[in-house]
């Protein structure tokens, strides 16, 4: 049995790609001590195993829904990872992205919402993509179900092998981060050691020694905190694959957008809104709403007397004929001048 986390930014449709991957087969609980949802599911016509992981923005230990995900990392081991990207907030997601590849484990990168790319003028460049990350990509959109059964296919056949690195700090970094690693044992080293040079408490280090060394001069050559420094690396990282990858067409405006140019205009705003509001007035209360006023309570009125008068020759009882002419034809007219 294979295990795939899913994961990604909040709002990226992890909720809507695990429907999709799994069908109605579905398991829902919490995970461990939290109030946090957990969701298992198999992909279907598969023996894979998918965790939907909490909604996160980076691999920090900052909330509990970074320390949920990087548990689960570190302890299930899962056999790949499904990174769930926005491609319309593509330079934000791919943040996660670049921490999730220094894993040991490999990364499928989903590019979603591949259905409103096109009104949005954006176009991914996949192949050059896959080439930047060294991983697999696959551009689907999880609400349309547009390319979903590729993915299917895809992690039906594949044994997900290690992946090449992705390298993304400048030499003296990386110089840091392999000599650090060599200081560590077990699973995700080059994770670790990133975030053992950022001085995340999580981590443990056998050899504090290394670690301050190069921290201290990573500070001093860049005149820098480290870990402002790596984020910045990282950062910087992503604008050069997003400038490769991603092409932004200048969209041509919407009819929506140039009501709104006139009508948020610097100028012009305050003025319309007061005009707007005065022809409102008018309509309602002014000449022509005393006007309709007049002329519905008339019509009521003369309806209510020629209702009155027939029901007397029908013959109907007096307090009937009340309720209806004094109560409900009142009441309504009363409703319909206001409206
Ligand atoms: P989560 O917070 O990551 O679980 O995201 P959800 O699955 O709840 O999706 C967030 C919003 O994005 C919802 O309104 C979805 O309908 C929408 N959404 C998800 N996938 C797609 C997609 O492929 N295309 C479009 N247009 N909208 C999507
Ligand atoms: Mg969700």
């Amino acid at each position: 049995m294979k295990q795939v986390a899913l994961i990604g930014n909040q709002n990226s449709g992890k909720t809507t790609l695990f429907n999709a991957l799994t069908g109605s087969n579905q398991k829902i609980g919490n995970w461990p001590g939290v109030t946090i949802e957990k969701k298992t599911g198999f992909v279907r016509g598969t023996d894979a195993r998918l965790v939907d992981l909490p909604g996160i923005y980076s691999l920090s230990p900052y909330s509990t829904e970074e320390e949920i995900s990087r548990r689960f990392l570190f302890e299930e081991n899962p056999d790949a990872v499904i990174n769930i990207v926005d491609a319309t907030s593509f330079e934000r997601s791919l943040y996660l992205t670049t921490q999730l590849r220094e894993l040991d484990c490999p990364v499928i990168v989903v590019l979603n919402m591949s259905d409103i790319l096109e009104k949005k003028g954006i176009t991914f460049d996949v192949e050059a993509l896959k080439k930047r990350i060294k991983a697999p990509v696959f551009l689907l959109s999880a609400l349309k179900k547009t390319g979903v059964n590729d993915l299917i296919h895809f992690i039906m056949e594949e044994d997900f092998e290690p992946q090449p690195m992705m390298r993304i700090f400048s030499d003296d970094i990386e110089e840091a981060i392999n000599d650090v690693q060599t200081t560590l044992e077990g699973p995700h080293r080059r994770f670790r050691a990133v975030k053992a040079l950022e001085d995340d408490p999580l981590i443990k280090v056998p050899d504090r020694q290394t670690v301050e060394v190069w921290r201290k001069s990573l500070e001093d050559a860049h005149q820098i905190k480290i870990d402002h420094l790596i984020a910045k690396e990282r950062y910087d990282a992503i604008v050069g694959v997003k400038n490769v990858v991603l092409h932004q067409r200048s969209v041509y405006d919407s009819f929506t957008d140039r009501l709104d140019k006139i009508f948020l205009n610097k100028y012009f705003a305050i003025p319309i809104f007061a005009a707007i509001m005065f022809l409102i007035y008018f309509l309602a209360v002014g000449v022509v709403g005393q006007a309709t006023i007049d002329m519905v309570d008339a019509w009521i009125g003369s309806f209510g007397e020629w209702l009155q008068t027939s029901m007397v020759d029908w013959g109907v009882s007096a307090w009937l004929i009340s309720l209806i002419v004094d109560g409900i034809i009142a009441g309504v007219g009363a409703v319909l001048t206001f409206v």
